[in-house]
């Protein structure tokens, strides 16, 4: 296996886990986002922010501008909601105006835009109707458009391309019970058939989305073992062929009218061709699809944040509460700001990413993209809560029974209980700081994971220890010089210091990171919370660097310096944040806390949990509850 760590102390299960996603990884050059843990703010990749072009936005305006008429005019969010279903009618509405084939080329019947378009397009779903946007992007971000356009044979884009632009509902099966975020758990088998022309597929897949309507299900399914090690496939599936069923469909706490549910396979024939990339490549194309197919919730999150954004302040201007609207009031203030420049930051690390892959399909965006999964899931839950707290009483209230009484029927309820299952989904915060730790990791396993890895034999780890001191007799001092050109391309002072400001950020987050890595070898990779805090200081500085590089480019476009200003306020926090986090590195309360989890886990301090309701005991049907007697 190509990896440098070492897997030798973990257990079966982790080494296998960690070895599924290490096959799945494709290590390419360094992006942006990656290098700003070596220390590398490369502000000619920032500067100028690539803002879409004319011409692209000209190409989406047609469309976009139907679907935001159709989501205002037609669509009752709530009453979907309320019923749990979304209307046909309006799924047709929306597969005639191509929305079921945003970025698939016209040739095979779609409306051909490009990431930006298709993000812009999220953003007004987002904005509107949660059920719709996991319809729509289920269907296109992950289900079957997705990965076909990545990996699909011509005859497979041939064949099924126009069938999904047309408005067959497509999915994607992954999850099964026992495997959620560690897909090496699955149990859903591909067995090939004895003339070698078709595999058998046998297991159950749990929470598909758009599974209970879909007419394609990209299925992943382990496959015979290679050379000892496990392999996995992903195939294209059509729900109409003998054997899939439809298990169950699955509610939640939000997102009512979602079409997901179990989905059963037995014996289905699938034939060999209907394999997407290769026999053994079903991880790389999982990966590879939630890569692109995560630029999708940000966007949601923008629209989302917007739309709170705009609920919170006309509340905060019209309610007067203690002698003056409640918008006048520090605390409530303070909320509206920074959920401003929070969105402008959201806003503008979804564009950047966006960007790159419209530059080039193929672009390596893992570390943007996650990282715009993470930080905009997690700020645009915060956002909804703080509006909900803006709104009071008639933030937790439904929008039903505020229309009852002759209200505004303003949803922000429905809104955080729609959004809380962003932060699980498509990766979830805490699995996309490993995701993010082990690439920002990476660089430096390269150059030193050898040195520090004790299954090599004395002389490779020799080599590589003359290997890594050249490198790092270079790359070391250099994070401690001053930074002097990082702020060569900005014109405007404000954006200056906050580049200079973020570059210095930078060298000290690699240095931490390099220390980290002389102290605790290639076991760092274990250490999830040193890690995860690392993660959210380049996290945040990728936010700050988009935020400011925006900023800067529109400022020059249209002379407005509110931009700058927004962009200021929104650095200021994030430069405080950083130093926190880096600062938490090294002055925290993981040992004892670790300590309590241990204990917890281990059944003791019952106290705790003294004094509430306990669980009913399964009590046999024919015993009467005894009040009753
Ligand atoms: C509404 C909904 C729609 C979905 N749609 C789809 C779909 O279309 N297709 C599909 O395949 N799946 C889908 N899923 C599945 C979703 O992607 C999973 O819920 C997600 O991957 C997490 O898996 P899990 O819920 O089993 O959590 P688990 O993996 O059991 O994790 C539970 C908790 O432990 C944390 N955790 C797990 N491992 C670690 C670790 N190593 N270190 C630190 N923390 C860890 C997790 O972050 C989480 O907080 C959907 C789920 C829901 C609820």
């Amino acid at each position: 296996m190509n990896t440098t760590i070492d897997t030798s102390g973990m257990n079966a299960g982790k080494r296998a886990a960690l070895e599924l996603a290490e096959a799945a990884r494709d290590p390419s050059r360094a992006s942006f986002a990656g290098g700003l843990f070596m220390g590398r703010l490369a502000t000619v990749q920032l500067l100028p922010f690539p803002l879409q072009p004319t011409e692209d936005a000209t190409r989406g305006e047609p469309f976009l501008s139907w679907l935001e008429m159709f989501l205002r005019e037609e669509v009752d969010a709530d009453e979907i909601d309320r019923t749990g279903e979304i209307p046909q009618m309006q799924i047709a509405e929306l597969a005639r105006m191509g929305a079921f084939g945003i970025k698939i080329p016209p040739r095979f019947g779609g409306l051909g835009l490009s990431q930006t378009n298709y993000c812009r397009a999220a953003m007004l779903l987002g904005s509107h109707c949660g059920n719709l946007t996991a319809l729509l992007s289920a269907h296109q971000s992950i289900g079957a458009p997705q990965p076909l356009l990545h990996f699909g044979t011509e005859a497979q884009q041939a064949k099924y391309l126009p069938r999904v632009a047309r408005g067959e509902i497509s999915a994607f099966a992954l999850t099964e019970t026992g495997a959620g975020s560690d897909p090496a758990r699955m149990t859903t088998r591909a067995t090939p058939t004895a003339d070698g022309r078709a595999f058998l597929l046998n297991g159950e897949k749990l929470w598909c989305t758009n599974g209970t309507r879909a007419g394609i299900i990209v299925v992943v399914a382990r496959t015979p073992e290679k050379e000892g090690r496990p392999q996995t496939t992903a195939f294209i599936v059509e729900t109409r062929w003998p054997g899939v069923e439809i298990a169950h469909r699955c509610h939640f706490m939000g997102l009512r009218a979602l079409y997901n549910g179990v989905i059963r396979f037995h014996n289905v024939r699938v034939p060999r061709e209907n394999i997407l990339l290769g026999e053994g490549r079903g991880l790389k194309v999982a990966l590879t699809t939630l890569n692109t197919g995560r630029l999708t919730l940000p966007a949601a999150c923008v629209g989302l944040s917007k739309r709170c954004l705009r609920l919170a302040r006309q509340w905060a201007t019209e309610r007067e509460q203690w002698g003056a609207p409640i918008g006048h009031h520090a605390a409530i203030a303070d909320k509206l700001a920074r959920m401003a420049a929070d969105i402008f930051a959201m806003e503008s690390m979804a564009l950047y990413t966006a960007s790159l892959v419209d530059h080039d399909p193929h672009a390596d965006i893992r570390i943007e993209a996650a990282m715009a999964k993470l930080w905009a899931t997690e700020t645009a839950w915060r956002i909804v809560n703080d509006t909900m707290q803006i709104r009071g009483g008639r933030g937790y209230e439904t929008a039903e029974s505020l229309a009852a009484r002759g209200e505004r029927p303003e949803p922000v309820e429905r809104f955080l209980r729609d959004s809380r299952i962003n932060t699980i989904f498509e990766g979830s915060s805490e699995i996309l700081r490993l995701f993010i730790a082990r690439e920002a990791l990476d660089p430096h396993l390269a150059v030193g994971g050898k040195v520090l890895d004790s299954r090599l034999p004395w002389a490779e780890r020799a080599a590589a220890t003359v290997r890594a001191g050249w490198f790092y007799t270079g790359w070391y001092p250099r994070q401690f010089l001053p930074v002097l050109d990082a702020s060569d391309d900005a014109a405007h002072p404000v954006i200056k210091h906050h580049l200079r400001a973020a570059a210095r950020q930078s060298h000290r987050l690699a240095r931490a990171l390099f220390h980290g890595m002389l102290r605790h070898g290639p076991a760092l990779e274990r250490r999830q919370l040193l890690l995860g805090r690392w993660v959210d200081a380049g996290t945040e500085l990728f936010a700050l660097s988009t935020a400011i590089a925006r900023a800067e480019t529109l400022f020059e476009r249209d002379g407005d310096a509110s931009v700058i200003r927004v962009a200021d306020l929104f650095a200021r926090g994030a430069q405080l944040r950083i130093e926190d986090h880096l600062r938490a590195a090294h002055h925290n309360a993981d040992r004892a806390g670790g300590s309590i989890a241990r204990d917890l886990l281990d059944g003791q301090l019952g106290w705790l949990e003294e004094g509430v309701v306990r669980e009913a005991a399964p009590r046999p049907a024919h015993v009467a509850w005894p009040l009753a007697a």
